[in-house]
């Protein structure tokens, strides 16, 4: 195996190709990686002419090499030969684990029928077809479905129940704005390139930069106004917002009365949710909310950029909708520079029918909740949809042992002995190490996939570029071989990647294989009335809803509807897990800059450079705990205890805590991680995850 440094330390000259950012990450970067002999990679740069890469990319990525040579990644299949989670394995040839894993997949089916298995995958890797090929076995096998729930649904439904599809003003048209929002994305950590955008802006046209988060992150720092504001109270900030906006004149009318579709109601319910009231629950002064005001106002390009973070909160759907109304309320959306984005899912039109063996598909199998793992796997009812247990577990690109909520519960899943447990994956993660079988997979540069950039408007091609190291095989490859000895059938299982990505391509209408390779990306973004909604919004009457249907909201991914009553204007919806006596504490989880969810937690320079778990909290809160900096804290709920060190930070809120993540359980005191503390609950409307919506308490540990 060639280490990093031997790779950085080549004198011959590299060959330089084109690839795509794997991760999930909105920006899908276009790379240009450095290239030694058959199998080693460099250095790993953004495309220069990509317009929105724009030759920034985040370190975390110009230094995959660390990952790809990394000396502990997983080469060989391996056998549990200890207790289960013991992490004591063996090596078995490829050909005796696929049969171990075929056999237990036919036992679990024989004993309880084929949704007893569960193919259960995530965003490890967000090309198409070693991403979603594993739907193509679960389809062709009838196995449970995986319902995506824990990242986009909240946020997604959120901004289509206003716009009525997701899709935006193009991202690049950052730059040409006067007054860039970022609000629930710190973008600095997150997606850089939002800042690339929004700081050439504010370089060239002397534009503002707003930021609303829920601690003063690096983007907040770059902030001509941040906005430091309680989680999952964004809904109140977004109408004291617009309630100026109608107060003082600024709504445009003209524009209200064509693109939506109840302005006078909007006018009339927000009268009492001034800034005074919206101060008291986000803790935002009442000046910085007028301040805020004022701005969006008076400044006609202003281009609200949302992120991830609504997600994150049982209220994030209504809080995402809030924010997004501002824009129809000013008519933003009229202007360049100007209007609303989140993602741009509906742009790409990707039928990715054969990768996922969709004809295949039997409507009446049941949708299992991925956030509702460690229920699903105890035994729940209601989790299981009233269907038999889980009794055979295959995971690819994803961790749930770390990164799923409820760790407890997921805990206990795992370690059932009726359970077995075959995960594919690059290292040994928490997940692997609760398997029965670990199978070792390829990582990017290794394999061909095709990817979206959803934060932008680009399909890019990510070719195999080297060999893998020692047996490691591609997710395509293991599905294949799966399906070969289950005895699966379907066209898709005997093709090669590079014709699934033609054929994909094809039936898209976005061209073929060979002139994606001769391009590197295409460009999807529709022309400028279209992206700014100026035909009319997504739904049939072509206005935006102030007012939205919520279990009507056109949103394609929901298996399964939330059953609670949802406000009926834009409002402070007040569902979260506030503070109470015994839990004084609000805990968010937010991203770590070094890692991407779990992914970087193993490479040297993230590590040194995120050093610990640590838990942020206000110095005026962790006087009267006798808290000093760098004490081992314990944070806790009915969920469960973590230990961690904390960090006295005054850029919170009172009451606020901030970890950032996502470590490895194995990270803290006692192997237990901050999902402990996360509930997995599900968010209305569709379901989701509420990582930044925790009610703890803290108090000083025994080191
Ligand atoms: S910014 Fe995001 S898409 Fe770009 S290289 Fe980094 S992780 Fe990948």
């Amino acid at each position: 195996m060639v280490l990093y440094s031997e790779a950085m330390n080549q004198t011959v000259r590299p060959r330089i190709a084109a690839s795509a950012c794997p991760h999930d990450c909105p920006s899908t970067c276009a790379l240009e990686v450095e290239i030694f002999g058959e199998r080693t990679i460099g250095r790993v740069r953004g495309a220069e002419d990509n317009a929105y890469t724009a030759g920034v990319i985040c370190a975390k990525v110009a230094r995959y090499a660390e990952r790809v040579h990394h000396p502990d990644r997983l080469t060989r299949p391996l056998r549990r030969t200890g207790a289960k989670g013991s992490g004591e394995f063996a090596p078995v040839s490829w050909e005796d684990a696929l049969d171990i894993v075929a056999e237990a997949f036919i036992r679990a089916e024989q004993a309880h029928g084929s949704e007893a298995v569960w193919p259960y995958y995530y965003a490890g890797t967000m090309g198409f077809v070693m991403r979603d090929g594993i739907n193509r076995l679960r389809h062709a096998k009838k196995y449970s479905g995986f319902h995506s729930t824990i990242c986009v649904n909240p946020a997604w439904a959120g901004f289509i129940a206003g716009t009525g599809k997701l899709a935006g003003a193009d991202p690049r048209e950052m730059a040409k704005s006067d007054l860039v929002i970022i609000w629930g994305t710190n973008a600095v950590n997150t997606q850089v390139n939002v800042m690339t955008h929004a700081t050439r802006a504010r370089k060239e046209r002397g534009a503002k930069i707003a930021v609303v988060d829920v601690y003063m992150n690096a983007t907040m720092r770059q902030a001509d106004l941040p906005m430091l504001i309680r989680p999952g109270t964004d809904g109140a900030l977004a109408c004291a917002v617009m309630h100026c906006l109608f107060r003082d004149g600024k709504a445009d009318w003209d524009y209200l009365n064509r693109y939506t579709d109840a302005p006078r109601e909007l006018e009339e319910h927000l009268r009492s949710r001034g800034p005074a009231w919206a101060s008291r629950i986000t803790g935002c002064p009442v000046e910085t909310i007028e301040a805020f005001a004022r701005l969006v106002g008076e400044t006609k390009r202003a281009y609200f950029r949302l992120g991830y973070g609504f997600s994150r909160s049982r209220n994030g759907a209504a809080n995402m909708h809030a924010a997004s109304c501002i824009a129809a309320v000013t008519g933003a959306w009229l202007h360049e520079g100007g209007g609303a984005f989140h993602h741009n899912d509906a742009i790409f039109h990707l039928n990715k029918s054969v990768i996922e063996g969709n004809d295949a598909r039997d409507p009446s199998i049941r949708m299992l909740d991925q956030s509702r793992i460690g229920a699903i796997l105890t035994g729940d009812k209601d989790a299981l949809r009233g269907g038999p247990p889980v009794t055979a577990l295959f995971t690819q690109n994803t961790n749930p042992v770390a990164v799923a909520p409820d760790q407890e519960t997921v805990k206990r899943g795992f370690a059932r002995d009726d359970l077995f447990v075959c995960v594919h994956e690059q290292f040994m993660t928490d997940t692997a190490r609760a398997a029965d079988i670990v199978l070792p997979a390829t990582m990017f540069v290794e394999h061909d996939d095709l990817y979206l950039a959803g934060g932008s408007q680009y399909i890019l091609l990510g070719p195999k570029l080297i060999e893998p190291p020692g047996e490691c095989r591609s997710n395509h490859d293991v599905i294949c071989a799966l399906a070969n000895r289950l005895g699966a059938e379907h066209p898709g299982f005997a093709m090669t990647p590079r014709e699934l990505i033609d054929v994909t391509l094809q039936k898209s209408g976005w061209g073929t294989l060979a002139d994606i390779e001769a391009n590197r990306w295409i460009d999807c973004q529709p022309d400028f009335a279209t992206a700014h909604y100026l035909n009319g919004f997504g739904y049939a009457d072509g206005k935006f809803r102030f007012k939205p249907n919520w279990p009507e909201v056109p949103f394609t991914r929901a298996h399964r509807t939330v059953t609670s009553p949802m406000p009926r204007l834009p409002d402070h919806w007040d569902v979260i897990e506030e503070a109470d006596a015994e839990h004084p504490f609000r805990l968010a989880t937010s991203p770590a800059r070094g890692f991407l969810n779990s992914s970087f937690t193993e490479t040297p320079t993230s590590l040194a450079k995120e050093r610990r778990p640590e838990v942020m909290i206000h110095p005026d809160d962790a006087a009267p705990l006798a808290v000093a900096d760098g004490d081992l804290v314990a944070l806790g709920n009915r969920r469960g205890t973590v230990r961690i060190h904390a960090r006295l930070f005054d850029g919170v809120r009172r009451g606020v805590l901030i970890a950032e993540s996502l470590w490895p359980n194995k990270a803290y005191a006692d192997g237990r991680g901050i999902n402990t503390l996360t509930g997995s609950d599900a968010i209305a409307p569709f379901g989701g995850a509420a990582f930044h919506d925790n009610k703890v308490w803290l108090r000083k540990a025994a080191g």
